[in-house]
């Protein structure tokens, strides 16, 4: 009989699990524990755990990280790692270090099935999703790397926010999503706050309501564009999902979260395509029906081998700020980080060539 792997079985999963091998209800917190707060992956190490119950548990179980294919450094420090899981399939995860904090981009899925034609993991057809453990396994890879076990409190750990931004949509694979990131906030373990967390969505408009309901987490949405006609050029989900469809789920995700939790939504700049002082007045107008809570990040194009994209020009990009700061959103342009490594937002991409 296989060994069953532990990363990405919930609370009540691992109960079960200790339960059916005949131990304590009690034992399972302790092993949740080992698991995720101190990042243990060696049975024989868990010391407050009998000698008999830490044989017993390796007979029956694993936790395993995935392989380290390649890992990259930038120069601006930010990491990345291709990693491969047991069938073979490759992703890769990002850490993006600041000066005393840091953020986990974490992927979903091998490939993406949205097709958005600016993205570099779009342009790599969905494999498959990846498990609730795979999604897991990412951030504890990270941990590994900067030693960062036990976990922290909140004021001293430099791996702090986790973003939902890597390879792939994560409302294509909601339930698994989800079930990773209630892992990773939760307090017996990982335990990165909710707000700390930030799922971001091409818009797959029935599903936004559910990130509020259930599961909490902030939410920004890729926008890219002030109407349906050039978003639907860029990015085909559109035409089943308008922006109409999208403000409105919005609404509902913050009848539930509260005004205050503050909406991103991402705006990637292109050059000639939707970085005029007309297509940010439109932009305005737009939002200002919706009575959102929300902010903008103005995204500087990053480009990959084989794009058609050209980045808007940093006058640009400052221009369009300026007037949405005039009209009351805030509106940071982000900034790049670890292109070099091709690690930047939209670069991801791990099929083999
Ligand atoms: N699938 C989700 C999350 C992953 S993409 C989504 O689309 O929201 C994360 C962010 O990177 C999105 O806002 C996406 O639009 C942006 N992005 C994609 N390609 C990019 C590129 N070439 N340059 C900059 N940002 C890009
Ligand atoms: Fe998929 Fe997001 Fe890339 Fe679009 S931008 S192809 S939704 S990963």
């Amino acid at each position: 009989m296989s060994k069953k792997e532990l990363i990405g079985l919930s609370k009540q999963e691992l109960g079960s699990e200790i339960e059916n091998i005949g131990e304590k209800p009690f034992r399972a917190k302790q092993l949740w524990q080992w698991i995720y707060f101190r990042g243990e992956t060696d049975f024989a190490k868990m010391s407050n755990l009998s000698k008999d119950l830490r044989a017993k548990l390796a007979e029956n179980f694993t936790i395993t990280r995935p392989k380290i294919v390649t890992e990259q450094l930038s120069k601006d420090k930010t990491h990345k790692w291709l990693l491969e899981f047991t069938d073979g399939q490759r992703i890769e995860t990002v850490y993006i270090p600041e000066e005393d904090r840091g953020a986990v981009c974490i992927s979903t899925q091998v490939g993406c099935a949205v097709g958005c034609k600016f993205c570099h993991t779009g342009s790599q057809k969905i494999t498959r999703n990846l498990t609730a453990g795979e999604i897991v396994a990412q951030f504890m890879v990270v941990r590994d790397a900067y030693g960062e076990w036990p976990s922290p409190t909140n004021e001293t750990r430099m791996i702090s926010n986790i973003v939902v931004m890597g390879m792939g949509e994560p409302l294509h694979n909601q339930e698994n999503v989800f079930k990773a990131l209630k892992i990773l906030s939760d307090g017996d373990g990982i335990a990165i706050s909710k707000r700390r967390i930030t799922l971001s969505t091409s818009g797959i408009a029935p599903l936004i309501p559910s990130v509020a309901t259930d599961l909490g987490v902030k939410l920004a949405i890729s926008l890219h564009a002030p109407n349906n006609e050039k978003r639907s050029q860029i990015m085909p989900i559109n035409k089943r999902y308008p922006i109409e469809e999208i403000l409105t789920a919005c609404q509902k995700y913050q009848d539930v979260m509260g005004m205050s939790r503050m909406i991103t939504f991402e705006y990637l700049m292109l050059k000639d395509f939707n970085d005029s002082l007309d297509d940010a007045y439109e932009l305005i107008a737009l939002m200002k029906k919706y009575h959102l809570g929300a902010k903008f990040n103005l995204i500087p194009f990053n480009p990959w081998p084989g794009c058609d994209f050209q980045p808007s020009s940093n006058n640009k990009v400052h221009a369009f700020s300026r007037e949405l700061e005039a009209a009351g959103y805030e509106a940071p342009i982000r900034v790049a980080r670890g292109q070099d490594i091709l690690a930047a937002c939209g670069q991801l991409k791990s099929a083999k060539i």
